[in-house]
């Protein structure tokens, strides 16, 4: 009795409950059944807070008339709570309640549609639709430009298959794969590469996860790797006509990393004593600051300095080449061994990330000899002391010694060679890959090379025009892209495309190759007069082509990754022996090499100089000179071997191998087997 007592007052009072609660609930459902409410709370839930008039707006209640609708829908949905006014701002917003009412709608519809048996598709941005053959004429016609009856034709028989194979689990890609494969059936191959999705197979993406340690730089570098791969395939099957695509891919040319073609330039020349000075706005982008300010003290310049160097080495894919140091710095000559310890701060501080290619981007000052002696002098023991603590230095010096005394800095200058420092020798405005600025003749403003797209030298005749095209359309590629804000600090000189300061360089690989193992000449005064026809001719043709393109165009001789694979494929047409053996296996020759070991019988006279003169000046372009310095040079032999080549030759770049400890870095001539300082056997062999 007493039992059932109990019992019945506690039924009563569930029962209390439930009415109360269903009585909310079938509120709420009742909110649920019209579409209208449920599109205001998807409104609120991805725009809001909105006001009274936005959200009628966009919830499609456009005309005078439909107000009375709004209100009574917005009504409803602020009774049940689903929806909140901000009283002081007037505006409306979604509530945790209305949140959960979305989902649910959500879910519900997803679940109707699994449960229907009818056939829905997990869409690439992330979400479960029902299958719709409408969508798919509408990507036709979107994506592809088919014409509308076209796009009906395919999409039924697509309909057709798709409910023949009774597909378990459909997804967009896999309708992509069958409309492409419909397409190809009836001969539309255009339309298929229109529609292709450019991606990676799935055994390459799980391979790359396997195999992450040869991945450098961390999670970035993978994303990097993977983004590559899509734009290097939008490059050469949708952007580059098919001859040049072709011709890249059969080894005539070479497009140096395709994955950055159209979004870098290779080498840039910039006055960074401007760009500092100016002020560069990069729209807070990169950085917390988003301004580099001009600063009166040493200290700010330093870290101004510092920044700039970090955000320019994102925007070229090989080399920034900088003028204008000694000029910026000109001011602070007074505060003598502060200055040489700031800048080697500025230096070492510097994050040069960025890694395009299999070397990162290199960022070089360009010092003139000849003026300013005290401020060159602190800038050149402030690279010593970066290159010091610096395992491998990023940064580079190019020493312009045409006005200048090179022996009073010579014994320095080794010293660094020694210690692994990136010195160049040049007469006048080149990179440290001996790419020359024919553009601004001064020092003064911005200019661009575009430069890696080289030619097999073997197969010239055919290529010009195609190379020259395609460099063409790579510049206006980049031009755009940049304007339009992905570089930004090249941006700002947006004005540079209308001066034409950008300059297209190409590279001739395998020259002396071509010549003489190929074509069969001996390398004698005959042989190479052939040698200086061919180049004749590509400078010939370069600056006519592009005339007609109405660009500039110059021949270079320089260092490219092409190299290695140009002789890969040319060693299994043409035979090994047209190769030449280095260290690393067979490439093709890239500029011309001179022996530290020889420079001392060589006069300006000798054939070697003579011929190499002769190249350097017939290449527009630009030539690479490498002198390559014995391993176990001492830095007297370093000093002495700069000296003498700098009158031969003035534009050079000294190689020499650098040990350094791989567990703590440091450097020393003498280490050999066991680091002096850590004890470990890990000796790294640098150049
Ligand atoms: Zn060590």
């Amino acid at each position: 009795m007493h039992m059932e007592l109990s019992e019945g007052i506690a039924e009563q009072k569930r029962g209390g409950l439930l009415q109360h609660t269903s009585k909310r609930v079938r509120m709420i459902f009742s909110v649920m059944a019209s579409p209208n409410r449920i599109d205001i709370l998807r409104i609120l839930n991805s725009k809001g807070p909105l006001t009274y008039s936005e959200l009628k707006s966009l919830a499609g209640f456009k005309s005078k008339k439909e107000s009375g609708k709004f209100a009574y829908h917005l009504r409803k949905l602020l009774r049940q709570s689903l929806v909140a006014l901000n009283k002081s701002e007037r505006r409306y917003t979604i509530t945790n309640l209305g949140k959960l009412v979305l989902s649910l709608a959500r879910q519900i519809e997803e679940r109707s549609i699994i449960e229907s048996g009818k056939m829905y598709v997990r869409t690439s941005h992330e979400s479960i639709e029902e299958f719709n053959s409408h969508k798919i004429i509408q990507s036709l016609v979107r994506e592809g430009s088919l014409p509308l009856e076209l796009a009906q034709k395919i999409t039924e028989e697509v309909e057709n298959r798709i409910y023949k194979y009774q597909t378990t689990y459909l997804t967009g890609s896999l309708i992509r794969e069958m409309v492409n494969s419909v397409l190809l059936e009836h001969g539309h191959e255009e339309y298929r590469n229109k529609l292709a999705r450019l991606g990676l197979p799935v055994y390459d993406v799980q391979d790359m996860l396997t195999n992450v340690d040869n991945v450098d730089n961390g999670a970035e570098g993978l994303l990097f790797k993977t983004g590559q791969k899509v734009f290097a395939e939008h490059l050469l099957t949708n952007t580059l006509p098919k001859d040049v695509a072709d011709s890249h891919l059969s080894g005539d040319l070479h497009i140096t990393n395709p994955g950055i073609w159209s979004l870098l330039p290779d080498t840039v020349f910039v006055n960074v004593k401007e760009l500092i000075e100016d002020g560069i706005d990069i729209g807070g982008k990169y950085l917390e600051v988003s301004r580099i300010q001009t600063s009166k003290e040493i200290d700010g310049l330093a870290s101004s300095l510092s920044m700039m160097i970090s955000l320019i080495s994102k925007e070229a894919s090989q080399e920034v080449v900088m003028d204008g140091l000694v000029l910026l710095l000109s001011k602070y000559s007074k505060n003598g061994s502060e200055l040489i310890h700031k800048i080697a701060n500025a230096f070492a501080s510097s994050s040069i990330a960025s890694k395009f290619t299999k070397t990162p981007t290199q960022i070089s000052f360009r010092i003139s000899l000849g003026s300013d002696t005290k401020i060159v002098d602190a800038i050149i023991n402030a690279y010593k002391e970066y290159v010091r603590i610096t395992p491998i230095p990023k940064i580079g010096l190019i020493i312009d010694h045409e006005k200048g005394k090179l022996s009073d800095l010579s014994q320095t200058l080794a010293e660094i060679i020694t210690l692994g420092g990136k010195i160049s020798f040049s007469r006048g405005i080149v990179s440290s890959k001996g790419v020359t600025n024919q553009v601004t003749k001064s020092s003064g403003s911005l200019s661009i090379n575009l430069q890696s797209i080289s030619i097999n030298l073997p197969r010239l005749a055919l290529l010009m025009k195609p190379a020259i095209s395609a460099m063409a359309l790579r510049k206006k590629d980049i031009s755009d892209l940049t304007r339009r804000g992905l570089n930004p600090v090249l941006a700002k000189n947006t004005q540079y495309m209308q001066r034409s300061t950008v300059s297209l360089v190409l590279n001739l690989v395998g020259l002396q190759e071509a010549v003489f193992n190929i074509l069969g000449y001996e390398n004698n005064k005959e042989g190479r007069e052939i040698l200086y026809k061919v180049i004749e001719t590509a400078v010939d043709v370069a600056s006519k082509k592009g005339k007609e393109l109405g660009e500039e165009v110059r021949i270079c001789l320089t260092e490219s990754d092409g190299s290695l694979r140009f002789a890969t494929l040319d060693g299994e047409k043409y035979g090994k022996n047209s190769l030449v053996k280095t260290v690393e296996g067979e490439l093709y020759s890239e500029g011309i090499t001179i022996k530290a070991s020889e420079i001392f019988q060589l006069s300006p006279k000798s054939e070697q100089i003579s011929e190499c003169n002769k190249l350097a000046k017939m290449l527009n372009g630009g030539l690479l000179v490498t002198l390559v310095l014995n391993k176990e040079a001492k830095i007297d032999d370093v000093k002495q071997a700069i000296e003498k080549t700098a009158q031969l030759t003035p534009t050079f770049r000294p190689l020499k191998e650098v040990s350094l400890c791989g567990e703590c870095g440091y450097k020393d001539e003498k280490l050999d087997e066991k680091c002096p300082k850590c004890k470990s056997p890990y000796i790294i062999r640098n150049s």
